[in-house]
């Protein structure tokens, strides 16, 4: 579904990744952590064009990202994506911000942008709360609209860069919740979070990036979580920090 092949990325004259390769298949829920600044949201926005690379390839379901003949509107809207900030559109109501895209983007007409919205809408549990505005909902149910809206634009894969991250700690679990749920009924998709709750319970592969951008771990779950002494120095120090 998703192929990163020998990534490299420069800000100028800084490398923030190196020789990336990652491959997600169909079904898979791949786990990105790693220090701060080490390159997870840089990655996590090749992967639909948002970032320009400079050297290797990113196909999304053999789609290049980075050929310049593609559509990449097109593409977008097919690999859905939710960010540590909400960001819905404050002054426009929940089901408004749900419907927005599919009819500007994917050309639904307004009832069948509504109806595919709502039932996303229903998917997160917030029904109730369809015709309220952005800023009179938690941070949590705000980002479980932000999920709702992304699958209302039927994605074959899901992108998330630490969604949970700006969320005080009692709103977390909600939306892990909807995530579980998700990765559960068999979405594809690529997580950025330091949730290794998360990890344990629905990762198949986890990744550990370093500083520069440079994987150093890409493995099952198993062998992240139950094997330790397999581990490189680095991800066993981070792990430490973080466990
Ligand atoms: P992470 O998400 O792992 O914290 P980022 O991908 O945000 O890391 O950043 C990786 C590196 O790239 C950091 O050193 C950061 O300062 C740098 N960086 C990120 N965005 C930009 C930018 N637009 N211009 C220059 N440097 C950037
Ligand atoms: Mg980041």
């Amino acid at each position: 579904m998703i192929q990163i092949q020998n990534v490299s990325k420069w800000y100028g004259p800084v490398q923030v990744l190196t020789d990336c390769s990652v491959t997600v298949n169909k079904g898979d829920v791949v786990v990105v952590c790693g220090p701060s600044g080490s390159g997870k949201s840089t990655l996590i926005k090749t992967v639909n064009g948002l970032e320009p690379i400079q050297k290797g390839t990113i196909t999304v379901n053999g789609i290049s990202v980075n050929d310049p003949k593609t559509d990449l509107p097109r593409l977008r809207s097919k690999v859905g994506m939710v960010f540590q900030h909400f960001e819905l559109f404050p002054h426009l109501s929940v089901t408004e911000n749900l419907t927005i895209a599919q009819m500007k983007v994917l050309g639904r007409s307004a009832d069948e942008a509504r109806t595919r919205g709502l039932k996303m809408l229903d998917r997160v549990g917030l029904m109730a709360h369809k015709d309220k505005f952005p800023g009179q909902l938690s941070g949590g149910q705000q980002q479980r609209v932000a999920i709702a809206r992304a699958l209302s634009m039927d994605p074959i894969v899901m992108l998330f860069d630490e969604p949970t991250s700006a969320l005080d700690p009692e709103m977390v679990g909600e939306v892990l919740d909807v995530m579980v749920k998700l990765a559960s009924e068999g979405m594809t998709m690529m997580v950025v979070t330091h949730e290794m709750g998360f990890a344990r319970k629905v990762a198949n592969r986890v990744i550990f990036i370093d500083v520069g951008g440079r994987i150093l771990e890409d493995c099952s779950k198993e062998d992240f979580f139950g094997n330790p002494d397999a581990r490189q120095a680095r991800t066993k120090d981070f792990l430490g920090k973080i466990l």
